[in-house]
């Protein structure tokens, strides 16, 4: 889904069924991963079953705050419009630092980011509005 970003070049997700909850809560502000009833694990990417007892996980509204565990700067330029450097980083939300956010910190200068660091999500839509990508900035509370 490419098309739509055209304004702005980021390249978006194919939604599915699986995953639609996770990439549209941010039209209501909302970020959501799913939890399992079970284990009380947050897992991600979406899952039909929660890979340690096999129950059906629910989705669970977070507080959106995390801390980063690693990241990269990308400074390839490998969609026009889509302006490098920028940086990749699994962030874990508070609720359950075991889990992994696959997304992009933003507003801070990359020298800047330390592992550990608190930080908040923030969502950033396409040109359709469907999409709300998760992003994360410094957690200045
Ligand atoms: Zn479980």
């Amino acid at each position: 889904m490419t098309d739509g970003a055209a304004g702005w070049g980021r390249p978006g997700p194919a939604l599915t069924e699986l995953n639609r909850t996770y990439w549209t809560s941010g039209a209501e502000g909302l970020f959501r991963l799913q939890r399992c009833p079970e284990c009380e694990r947050l897992i991600h990417p979406p899952a039909l079953r929660c890979q340690r007892d096999h129950a059906s996980p629910e989705w669970a509204t977070l507080s959106g705050r995390g801390v980063v565990e690693s990241w990269t700067v990308n400074r390839h330029p490998f969609y026009p419009g889509f302006p490098d450097p920028y940086v990749i980083a699994f962030v874990n939300p508070i609720e359950d630092v075991r889990t992994r956010v696959l997304t992009n910190l933003v507003n801070i200068d990359p020298d800047d980011i330390a592992p550990g660091m608190p930080v908040r999500v923030r969502f950033e839509s396409d040109d359709e509005n469907v999409v709300f990508f998760p992003l994360f900035a410094p957690d200045d509370r």
